[in-house]
């Protein structure tokens, strides 16, 4: 049975009580985990808290050397946390590796900050005194994290709030939580001291960690509505806080696009992890000229994505996570169907033998959506796409903004200055122009409107897991 990490204790709940971590793929089992509640939530923020007064003072290139060390132990592990993730979310045995390779390389990224970032010295008119900026760790920190990418959105928390300084009362998705727990237990046996970050499991931990009085700042990715209810718990506290919350990000191919590459990355932003990912292509507005081409070259790629157990190795794309999921984008597509649109790809499930006994569904790509179809209004989490034609670059950057969501958007044009129009006027904390939707860790990563704010990922991140203090040195 697995434990939560909470300082040197591999621990049950204090209720005592479990539930059970399923396969998407086949309904197994996988394994019996703790279900925490406000109680473990409690001993993780005392334990977070006593670590901090010797974590936050070690030195920083001390502190570097330590995360240096333990992400590369971590790293060693890939091969082993890979086929965790794979059995408990349901994506493919290459994504999951691509995931837990991300984790390692996250957590050594911002340890190369971390005795980097510094304060300032500031001039002040009484030559007698001088002034500086201070730089310093915030405390505990929260990490609320979903099921769709759990070490990839755990790691853009916890690595820039260690590196910082600081120490982390960490919730993985009650559904996700095994290989999680395996990096940090790889973090702490490559060297990072227990109780810097701990684990806690179970869907109760959530709102325990956003009340808990130790707890100074809370980083949240997951939906929308849930956002809305952590920043309105975290006002009472007066924390800090970062939503990543959801998105339905805007594609814009224009007639002079290389539609070559526009498609590839369409279908990878679209169906990658099953479609289940916030930044990804989840409305395409096509100009007239370049429409029946990319179509095309849309449906011969979603073609090739066999489903399967992520396990097995010639499947392209794992089942979606939950039932509930599935049933919500399949809602979605009828929906669009019932309103008129039409199927030029899937729209179904894979039946029969194994499909039978999980979550599978067919990458969908719908033609003629009208306005006002929940694929437009809503965000779809799962592999189905929308495609309009527009008429022009008006419509599309019109259409795009129609929207209540800003995370991601993309255009794929030659011409530089429709490309510098999308910069300027889509509404969204990211604009890939003729490139693959990546984050890369380099460029802060963050929404507008109803996606949330804060950054991950960037300097910008580090900064935002300290506090600037200003001091007056007097008697010069
Ligand atoms: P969710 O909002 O249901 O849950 C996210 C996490 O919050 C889970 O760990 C959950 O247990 C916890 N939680 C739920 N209610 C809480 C509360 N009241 N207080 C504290 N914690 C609470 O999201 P999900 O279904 O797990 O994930 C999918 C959503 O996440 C999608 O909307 C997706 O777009 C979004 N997402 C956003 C980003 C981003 O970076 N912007 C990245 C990935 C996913």
């Amino acid at each position: 049975m697995a434990t939560m990490i909470i300082e040197g204790d591999r621990t049950k709940a204090a209720s005592g009580k479990t539930y059970e971590v399923r396969n998407p793929a086949t309904g197994d089992v996988v394994d019996e985990v703790p279900a925490g509640g406000p109680a473990d939530v409690d001993k993780a923020a005392q334990a977070a808290a006593k670590a901090f007064t010797t974590w936050s003072r070690l030195p920083a290139n001390k502190r570097a050397e330590v995360l240096h060390k333990a992400s590369q132990h971590m790293l060693q592990k890939v091969e082993q946390i890979a086929p965790i993730l794979t059995r408990e979310q349901g994506k493919t045995i290459l994504e999951s590796r691509i995931e837990a390779q991300r984790f390692g390389e996250n957590i050594a990224w911002f340890a190369d900050l971390a005795d980097k970032i510094h304060g300032e010295h500031v001039r002040l008119p009484d030559l007698t005194t001088y002034g500086l900026v201070v730089r310093k760790p915030i405390g505990v920190c929260g990490a609320i994290v979903p099921w769709n990418f759990p070490l990839t959105l755990a790691a853009n928390k916890v690595a820039p709030a260690i590196a910082a300084g600081n120490t982390v009362v960490l919730k993985p998705a009650s559904t996700t939580p095994l290989a999680t727990l395996a990096c940090i237990e790889a973090l702490i046996e490559g060297g990072l001291p227990e109780g810097v970050v701990n684990v806690v499991l179970g869907q109760a931990t959530g709102e325990a960690i956003v009340s808990h009085p130790l707890i100074r700042k809370i980083a949240l990715t997951g939906s929308t509505p849930t956002g809305k209810k952590v920043m309105a718990s975290a006002a009472e506290g007066l924390k800090k806080v970062t939503l990543e919350l959801g998105g339905s990000d805007p594609c814009i191919v224009l007639d002079d696009a290389d539609l070559e590459g526009a498609a590839r990355a369409i279908s990878v932003g679209r169906f990658f992890n099953c479609g289940q990912a916030c930044l990804a292509v989840k409305r395409l507005y096509v100009q007239e000229g370049a429409y029946d081409a990319l179509l095309e070259k849309l449906v011969a790629r979603a073609s090739k994505l066999k489903p399967g157990n992520g396990m097995d190795k010639d499947s392209r794309m794992g089942p979606m996570h939950t039932e509930t999921q599935r049933a919500e984008v399949e809602a979605q597509v009828k929906d669009a169907v019932d309103r008129g649109a039409k199927v030029a790809h899937g729209a179904g499930r894979p039946q029969g033998g194994d499909y039978d006994k999980g979550w599978f569904i067919e990458p969908t790509i719908l033609e003629d959506v009208p306005d006002g179809a929940r694929m437009w209004t809503e965000e779809v989490f799962g592999p189905a796409l929308p495609v309009r034609r527009i008429k022009d670059l008006d419509e599309g950057l019109r259409l795009a903004n129609d929207s209540q969501f800003g995370l991601g958007s993309s255009i794929w044009t030659t011409s530089m200055a429709a490309a510098y129009r999308a910069v300027q006027e889509i509404e969204a904390g990211y604009t890939w122009v003729n490139a693959l939707q990546i984050a890369h860790d380099e460029l802060p990563f963050g929404g507008t409107k109803q996606s949330g704010f804060g950054k991950e990922h960037g300097v910008e991140a580090f900064l935002q897991y300290t506090e600037e203090k200003s001091v007056v040195y007097g008697g010069m």
